[in-house]
């Protein structure tokens, strides 16, 4: 293992308020861990609730002030620019950070996730002071139009999978907007976010318009969310921790976006090129560790076309082998945290005693230094949709294989689920694969391909996968208050 070797330039452990770098009022901090090593990186910071009001009222006083609310759209475009500009420049930097406190691999945070965060602050760059309103026709003598203007405190919240890129997506379009930010990152993975704190600051940002706090969700977040100074919150995470945002924001009735949980469909058809949609099945689970929200973790099958995926779909699965996160060679790094291992095994237990059959993988990988929260990645064959491994989200490299008979079948399977995030469909016929994609209760649907994103293109959930939408101009909807102004125009 190389992890050892590895010397990250690390953030403070201190907090972000108001452009300064803080302790927790108690002085308290929390141990970040690296999951391929399970060696302590460095310490973060442990905010109280009164850390967390000073972030707030920073944030509040940051926006009532106008210094960035009221600044020209383009000027502050610029210095989202210039964020953008710095994070490329210093994707080794970030991504190396962002390896040693998820797990990643290096490819995946050095290659996808950096360049994806430069570029969204630069997509959003351009969008800053481009969506102003529209002149609306009204009876009488009146002259109508809206504005469209910040919210106003944002709080963002964060979880572990993608630590940086999900930061990105809120903050990003909030920044271009105007909205000031306190931003709350999962406990396991905050390092990227004090990160991108530091480069903001060097970009120009003013002090106060992104606060970091950093801590534990149960207290931080929760506090973020109570606070009646923030005016929405954005939160990324599991289905149950929104509920509960969702319950104890209508206390102040605060907007709220909700990015969730997901337990998408992979469906290839009868008539699918077997190649491709074996690859894409194969990306479509272990991309991440299957630490994704989109993970494609039912892979639903024609019964026709089985052998010939599965065949394939095994032979590609090895080469998906756990390694070093920080060799650019490894295609699946480590789980996040202990937690996420004992999860992750509990559910391939459930998986072997409903009943469905084992065909790769299925437990722990020993590194060869004997650490490490890495998981083996795990097919199982003949699942049954009522097993919990098709129903539940695993979050991990474990892929459960169903077969369906005809395409009523496949439909009624594909969304028999709570959730309703992504889903991908393989098929030579692209009338069939479109008939398919309509009746998908899903945000996201793919075709032929999985795991696109792209900052132009919306990302968010149908049914309990939550509401509202990332990226792209809708994300702007979601930054913005529309403000209708009558002028009356009679002589
Ligand atoms: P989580 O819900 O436990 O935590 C997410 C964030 O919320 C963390 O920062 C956490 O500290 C905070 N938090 C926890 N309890 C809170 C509370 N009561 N009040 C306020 N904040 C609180 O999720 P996780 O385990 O970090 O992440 C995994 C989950 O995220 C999975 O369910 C996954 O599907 C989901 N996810 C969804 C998307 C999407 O775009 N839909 C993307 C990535 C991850």
């Amino acid at each position: 293992m190389t992890t050892a070797k590895a010397s990250p330039k690390l953030p403070p452990s201190k907090l972000f308020i108001n452009g300064q770098w803080v302790d927790a009022s108690g002085g308290r901090t929390l141990p970040t861990v690296n999951p391929a090593t399970e060696e302590v990186i460095t310490q973060i910071a442990e905010a109280s609730q009164e850390d967390v009001d000073r972030a707030v009222k920073a944030a509040r006083a940051a926006f009532d002030s106008g210094k960035w609310s009221e600044r020209k759209g383009r000027d502050r475009g610029k210095i989202l620019w210039k964020i953008g500009e710095l994070l490329r420049q210093r994707t080794d930097e970030v991504a190396l950070l962002e390896t040693l406190d998820n797990g990643k691999p290096i490819f995946e945070s050095g290659k996808i996730d950096v360049p994806f965060c430069a570029e969204c602050f630069q997509y959003y760059a351009g969008w800053a002071g481009k969506h102003s309103g529209d002149v609306n026709e009204v009876a009488g003598n009146f002259f109508n139009f809206t504005l469209r203007e910040p919210v106003g405190v944002i709080g963002a919240i964060v979880p572990w999978n993608f630590p940086l890129l999900l930061t990105v997506w809120k903050v990003a379009p909030a920044l271009a907007m105007g909205n000031t930010v306190v931003l709350k990152p999962s406990k396991e993975t905050s390092l990227t976010a004090l990160k991108l704190a530091e480069i903001c600051q060097e970009a120009g940002l003013p002090d106060g318009v992104l606060n970091v706090v950093t801590g534990p969700g149960s207290t931080v977040g929760a506090a973020l969310v109570k606070h009646p100074m923030v005016d929405k919150i954005a939160f990324t995470g599991d289905t149950s921790t929104g509920k509960e945002i969702m319950r104890s924001s209508a206390e102040t009735l605060k907007r709220v976006t909700l990015e969730l949980g997901g337990k998408s469909p992979n469906i290839v058809l009868d008539d699918a090129d077997i190649e491709a949609a074996a690859r894409g099945a194969t990306t479509g689970i272990f991309y991440g560790k299957g630490e994704v929200c989109g993970a494609g973790s039912r892979l639903l099958v024609a019964e026709k076309a089985h052998d010939a995926l599965m065949e394939q779909l095994l032979d590609r699965t090895k080469r998906f082998q756990p390694g070093d996160p920080l060799d650019p060679k490894t295609r699946l790094g480590a789980l996040v945290n202990r937690d996420q291992l004992t999860k992750v095994s509990r559910y391939v237990e459930e998986g072997k005693q409903a009943g469905a059959a084992l065909v790769a993988g299925g437990g722990r990988w020993a590194s060869p230094g004997g650490k490490g929260f890495f998981f083996q990645p795990t097919i199982f064959d003949r699942v049954e949709p009522s097993y919990s491994i098709a129903r539940e989200e695993i979050f991990g490299p474990v892929l459960s294989v169903i077969s369906f008979k005809d395409l009523d079948d496949l439909v009624a399977k594909a969304n028999q689920t709570i959730y309703g995030l992504a889903a991908g469909v393989w098929s030579r016929d692209i009338k069939k694969a479109m008939y398919v994609a309509r009746k998908l209760r899903a945000g996201t649907v793919w075709i032929n391909t999985y795991n696109m994103y792209d900052t132009g293109a919306p990302w968010g959930g149908f049914k309990q996968s939550g509401f509202g939408r990332e990226l792209g101009p809708y994300a702007l909807e979601s930054y913005t208050e529309v403000k209708s102004v009558w002028v009356d125009m009679n002589m």
